[in-house]
């Protein structure tokens, strides 16, 4: 039995050899057989600039630098992950709750609430639709806050929407919409308007189909149409639009405003119409509607 091994040990002697000495050579350039100098020089150099995030440059969207201040909102923007599959996967959606901190927009009828508290509700509402419907969602702010500096140089109300738009340029936002209620002399006014920018075909694509959904939705029969307005949130160079969603100057609407459930189907007409504007197919019907 042993001559038998031996003899098949001689006889592959060569073979054997060989596996011997690649093994020995693999062993050797193994990181268990090197010192620890020669092990050292494989290792990357201790970089002697600072590390780039997260204290590196932010760019604006002009191209220029963030001052400090600046550079601090955009890092802190809240952005909101998708929390399932859905026809929005993919996709960057900016929500704008008008209004917010010291600017509290509209104010209701006797002394009540500010618009940017619905402003704020419904558009949080409108957050946790979208993610569910599989968009990511950038927010302008998503707790009562304007985001200018407490003594900017120039005005509070043009550094906060100047950080906001920032907020949904600098993280890819391919939409935006912003969040507003109406106020108006005449208090029998109401049900919601929707603006778009003039001369931008794809916000007035999406402005019809919110101002649609939103009639079919909260007024039956409604023919208010969507309207070009001039606001600075609307000019950003995305397809966007503006939500006066109703009438806090109602105060039947206002109340209706308040409710949690109201809210509920004026972000669910939003979403819906945020659908089918990614899902092209539907804009020329909607458009003839709008048309009719
Ligand atoms: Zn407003």
């Amino acid at each position: 039995m042993l001559e038998r091994l031996w003899k098949c040990i001689t006889g592959n002697a060569r073979w054997i050899g060989g596996c011997l000495a690649m093994l020995a050579v693999g062993w050797a350039l193994s990181p268990a057989a090197q010192p620890a100098w020669w092990f050292r020089r494989a290792e990357p150099e201790p970089s002697p600039s600072p590390p780039p995030a997260p204290n590196g440059e932010i760019l604006l969207s002009d191209g220029t630098q963030a001052d400090p201040a600046t550079r601090e909102i955009l890092l802190s923007t809240p952005v909101y992950q998708p929390t399932a599959e859905g026809s929005l996967s993919g996709h960057i959606i900016a929500v704008d709750p008008g209004h917010g901190g010291y600017d509290g927009g509209a104010r209701a009828a006797n002394r009540g609430l500010w618009e940017k508290v619905y402003n704020l509700r419904i558009a949080l509402e409108l957050k946790d639709m979208l993610i569910a419907n599989g968009a990511t969602v950038v927010m302008t702010r998503d707790t009562d806050e304007a985001l200018n500096d407490p003594n900017p140089p120039g005005r509070k109300k043009r550094q906060d929407m100047e950080r906001r738009a920032e907020r949904v340029l600098t993280h890819g936002a391919e939409m935006l919409l912003s969040i507003h209620q109406n106020d108006y002399r005449v208090a029998s006014q109401h049900g919601p308007q929707v603006f778009y920018r003039k001369d931008c075909a794809a916000g007035r694509e999406l402005a019809v189909l919110l101002q649609t959904n939103l009639n079919e939705e909260l007024y039956p029969g409604s023919r208010r149409r969507a309207n070009v307005g001039d606001f600075y949130i609307n000019s950003l160079g995305i397809p966007s639009a503006l939500v006066e969603c109703g009438f806090l100057s109602n105060a039947a609407e206002e109340a209706k405003l308040r409710d949690p459930e109201y809210q509920r189907r004026i972000a669910q007409a939003i979403t819906q119409s945020v659908i089918e504007w990614f899902a092209r197919d539907n804009l020329p019907q909607a458009a003839a509607r709008e048309d009719r």
